[in-house]
């Protein structure tokens, strides 16, 4: 690629003929292009790249990744802080669903847990390790989940 340089010629976006033309570099601040004269019209204004390379460097930059997309202005997918802000909800609601189970609940109500206990959901459970927590659901025969202060565990019950 040629260095462009003050009236040397340059393909620039026509704002005026709407089309990639052939155009008259009239001024440049460094490497850059700065204003333009189209061959075409005659009429200046300031250097725009070709609709063609603008197009072919949002194909690539589409193809680079996801993440670049992402943050345009197209509303559906996520930025990384909304996504950040939708897990502390998640964090705020789990957190709250424990607090609200356990709250106020007598020690008589908390069965100590132990693999050979079987469980069911809504059920308050007394961890050595993991403190209290509430049977949020139950997978299967072998298997609960149980929410604990810090989190969710899948933990095993009613192993004979
Ligand atoms: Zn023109």
């Amino acid at each position: 690629m040629k260095k462009p340089k003050t009236g040397g010629e340059i393909d620039s976006y026509c704002t005026k003929c709407k089309l990639d033309l052939t155009h008259r570099i009239i001024a440049m601040v460094g490497d850059t292009v700065k204003k333009v004269e189209c061959k075409t019209c005659g009429s200046h204004h300031l250097y725009r790249k070709p609709k063609s390379e603008r197009d072919a460097e949002m194909a690539a930059a589409a193809k680079a990744g996801s993440a670049v997309k992402k943050t345009k202005a197209d509303g559906a997918p996520r930025t990384a802080s909304e996504r950040h802000a939708a897990a502390e909800r998640a964090e705020r609601e789990r957190v709250s669903t424990w607090e609200k189970a356990i709250a106020g609940q007598p020690t008589g109500a908390f069965r100590p847990y132990s693999v050979k206990t079987l469980f069911g959901q809504g059920e308050l459970v007394r961890h050595a390790k993991f403190g209290d927590g509430v049977v949020a659901r139950v997978i299967d025969r072998a298997k609960v989940e149980i929410l604990f202060q810090d989190g969710t565990r899948t933990m095993a019950h009613g192993i004979e």
